[in-house]
């Protein structure tokens, strides 16, 4: 394998490092594809090899000297895609998991967050709000505004949790004033909205940068994963973690994410591109009480999408006048976007927050945060744009004109 010069891929630009990231070795292997292995276990050259490999994986090893031993330690089909994972967020090393709630599970585990506290902003994605608070794997957390995250510190503080811009509401944090004030305490970044092609959260001091591949990383609505990027010394934490408890990727999904990685950077512009058209448009439709899209400069007070983001990104949240009924109906009206949760894909979805993706989010928490019964959350796909947007005018119409 041909070793990767730093400064090289720190030059390129991201879609060359979108089409060509973690495919180093496959000149070297004679094939232009990414190989899917699926081998369970792996034929040892020597007991004593097979030994050393088993110690240096388990303990959080990056690759095998020799063999990979067993599939829970190693898949190198899932390693070649981390390493594209991780020259995207400008550091050494990501890991992969079955899906981004194991992903962020592994990151709570990895950091001995169990029977200690956490500092989490809300809104987060209703899953992590639920697993956090539900204190279902044993930590206690305090729920912090953006600006009050050391008062929130405790000495038994493991991580700080943000998400920006934040799951459902559009909410921007200042990531770097968060990582000042969180000081020795590391921090989580949840980096599903914005993707690494529009923020690259290690770059404003976050320690771990996490994503629901689920998302615009699979961008074809046929993957669950996983995946966090951090150093390598934190990488070796995870890799424990994920050997220890299986929460592993499947190869075949790992090959679906790579094939996925090259259109990345067009899938999110053009995706974005129709988001901007449709926030402006449905700013001045009647019905439409609120859009929240950080493209929008009501929405962006601070100017973050331009010191943190290369751009606001392809979702959008809408609140609709007439409350829960109305929402309903609009997602009852909608023909080429799909009524549905999840986000990222190449189709437009619509749902409903509080009565689906932060359906387990407790209820004050839920008021504070802005997530109304008139709140519909909209992913932006890449169809044509008018065709979108007769979509909801009409929809909107149906639901709200009677
Ligand atoms: C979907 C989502 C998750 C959870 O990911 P899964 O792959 O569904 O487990 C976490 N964070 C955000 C922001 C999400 O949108």
């Amino acid at each position: 394998m041909r070793d990767i010069d730093r400064r090289d891929i720190d030059r390129r630009g991201i879609d060359t490092t979108l089409v060509h990231g973690g495919r180093d070795d496959l000149t070297g292997l004679g094939v232009h594809a990414p190989p899917v292995d699926r081998s369970t276990t792996y034929p040892l050259a020597s007991l004593t090899g097979g030994t050393a490999d088993l110690e240096h994986l388990a303990d959080g090893g990056a690759a095998p000297h020799s063999s990979p031993v067993y599939a829970r330690l190693h898949n190198p089909t899932v390693a070649r895609w981390e390493r594209g994972i991780a020259e995207l967020e400008h550091t050494d090393a990501a890991v992969a998991f079955g899906s981004g709630m194991a992903a962020v599970t592994a990151t709570l585990l990895a950091v001995g967050a169990v029977g200690r506290h956490v500092v989490a902003i809300r809104p987060v994605y209703g899953g992590t709000d639920h697993l956090l608070a539900s204190g279902l794997l044993g930590t206690t957390t305090t729920w912090a505004r953006p600006e009050r995250v050391t008062e929130a510190l405790r000495d038994d503080t493991a991580l700080v949790i943000v998400e920006s811009p934040a799951n459902p509401t559009l909410a921007l944090v200042d990531l770097a004033a968060v990582v000042a004030q969180a000081g020795d305490v590391p921090v989580l970044v949840d980096n599903t909205f914005a993707t690494p092609v529009l923020q690259r959260p290690l770059d404003h001091g976050a320690t771990w940068a996490l994503h629901s591949a689920t998302k615009a990383l699979g961008g074809h609505g046929d993957v669950i994963a996983g995946v966090v990027a951090c150093s390598e010394q934190r990488a070796r934490q995870l890799r424990q973690v994920r050997v220890a408890t299986g929460a592993l990727l499947d190869p075949q999904a790992a090959y679906l994410l790579h094939r996925s990685l090259p259109t990345l950077g067009l899938r999110v512009r053009a995706a974005q591109a129709n988001a901007m058209e449709l926030a402006k448009r449905l700013e001045g439709r009647v019905g439409v009480i609120e859009v929240r899209y950080p493209g929008l400069p009501g929405c962006d007070p601070d100017g973050l999408v331009d010191r943190q983001m290369d751009g606001p990104g392809s979702l959008l949240a809408i609140e609709v006048a007439g409350g829960h009924a109305a929402a309903a109906a609009v997602m009852e009206h909608v023909e080429l976007f799909t009524p549905a949760v999840s986000l990222g894909s190449t189709d437009s979805l619509i749902e409903h927050p509080a009565g689906l993706t932060h359906r387990v989010v407790d209820e004050q928490a839920l008021t504070e945060t802005g997530i109304r019964p008139g709140v519909l959350r909209l992913s932006i796909g890449i169809e044509d744009v008018d065709d979108l947007w007769d979509d909801l005018d009409r929809a909107l119409g149906a639901a709200l004109d009677g």
